[in-house]
């Protein structure tokens, strides 16, 4: 592949850290795929390690993708928040019986799926809680009632949990049921549901939670299907740095086989009205020096494989997504208009940003907008400021059912 190409900031990073780390990053610009062991050796990166860390994931980004920094102008609708689950890091589910339980409506759903679109979004991510009482078809006639009314909308939904969920209730096989769902019209699927792939991390999230094979089996029939999904894996809880590697080497071993994912997203848990931190079993999320370390991490050993990775500002804020940026990703996520999602376990962000407000801050660190579809084709590159379109999007009002506090899982 191609010769060493480390420069600049990076080499000047990579010359003042400890000579394995150096090694490892000369290789992973060299093409090489990194092992278990070298990941393990990124993802415990300190000070000036973690420094030339970021500087070369910056740069392996700059040389996989380019400078633009996409984004989606999309629109998260969370149905209900009803769900018998009951995940340790969740601050969004609720009993059937409680105050602030609710469930849209497949019209409510459908209007907002409308105005979205009137409003410019190109997509509609469509994700809620399990009711114990859902009806097998649930998930295909709601997808139905969003493509029937609005046909170019790309509805990316369902996680990896609820076509489980599908499945069952159904009866049918899982290569059916993925089949009848695109055949509906289903786009691609969010993949969310991944937490850390590893069952005995999972048992102390959420034992009742499907089991990573059943992810990985539900995701991989996905993309055989030709239905895309994207990846994500929270971190900042129980997990340790060599969870973070496993689950990005698994991904990128489905990736080499079957070339779904779209992207790679991480989520850094947001803790405070969880279960799991109020129980004493969970660090209170990831610092800044974590969040950058997964990043660029995740753009090292992902290289070759899975070339888009995300930010969730929801989760990160602006700030520290804009970091995160610059130390290997080179996806902004959605505008979401108001997002229904991160605030019930603590996170201040998430509502609505509208597309020239992300334009302005991608500027404000000398790289380019540039809105995509779903599945990363470019609908518009937005290289000068002043051809950017004039009007602005009014900010959508928060709808009742929204202004309780929302969940951690699946705003991406
Ligand atoms: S994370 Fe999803 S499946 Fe788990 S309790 Fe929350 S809504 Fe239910």
């Amino acid at each position: 592949m191609a010769t060493p190409t480390i420069s600049g900031s990076g080499l000047t990073a990579v010359e003042t850290c400890p000579a394995e780390v150096q090694e490892i990053l000369h290789a992973v610009t060299t093409g090489a795929e990194l092992t278990f062991e070298q990941g393990v050796i990124l993802a415990m990166a300190q000070d000036a390690a973690l420094e030339a860390l970021v500087a070369v994931a910056d740069q392996l980004r700059q040389q996989t993708v380019g400078d633009a920094i996409t984004y989606v102008v999309n629109r998260n609708i969370n149905f209900t928040n009803v769900c018998f689950v009951g995940c340790s890091f969740c601050g969004f589910g609720r009993g059937p019986g409680a105050a602030d339980a609710y469930s849209l409506s497949f019209e409510e759903v459908v209007r907002r799926a409308r105005e979205a679109w009137e409003r410019g979004a190109t997509e509609v991510c469509v994700q809620g809680g399990l009711p114990r009482d859902l009806d097998g078809f649930f998930y295909r006639d709601l997808l139905r009632a969003i493509k029937h009314a609005i046909p170019e909308m790309h509805v990316h939904a369902f996680s990896p949990m609820e076509i489980d969920y599908g499945v069952t209730k159904t009866g049918m096989a899982l290569r059916d049921y993925l089949r009848m769902m695109k055949d509906e019209g289903l786009g691609s699927i969010p993949g969310t549901a991944a937490e850390i792939l590893d069952d005995r991390v999972r048992k102390e999230l959420s034992p009742n939670k499907l089991p990573a094979g059943r992810w990985v089996e539900i995701i991989t029939a996905a993309h055989e299907l030709g239905i895309p999904t994207t990846s994500t894996m929270m971190y900042g809880h129980v997990e340790e740095p060599p969870d973070w590697v496993r689950h990005m080497l698994l991904l990128r071993t489905i990736q080499k086989r079957t070339g779904g994912f779209t992207e790679f997203v991480p989520l850094g848990f947001i803790h405070e009205n969880t279960r799991l931190y109020r129980h004493g079993g969970a660090r209170p999320g990831a610092k800044r020096e974590e969040h950058l370390r997964v990043h660029a991490l995740a753009r090292m050993l992902l290289h070759g494989a899975i070339k888009n990775l995300q930010v969730s500002w929801v989760k990160l804020g602006f700030e520290m997504s804009l970091a995160c940026l610059q130390a290997g990703a080179n996806d902004f996520s959605g505008t979401l208009m108001e997002e229904s999602i991160s605030k019930a376990a603590g996170a201040t962000f998430g509502e609505y940003v509208p597309p020239e407000e992300f334009r302005a801050r991608i500027r404000s660190i000398g790289r380019v907008p540039a809105e995509r579809t779903t599945t990363y084709k470019i609908r518009r590159v937005f290289d000068k400021p002043e051809n950017d379109p004039r009007t602005a999007a009014a900010q959508l009002p928060m709808a009742r059912t929204e202004s309780h506090v929302t969940y951690t899982e699946s705003a991406y």
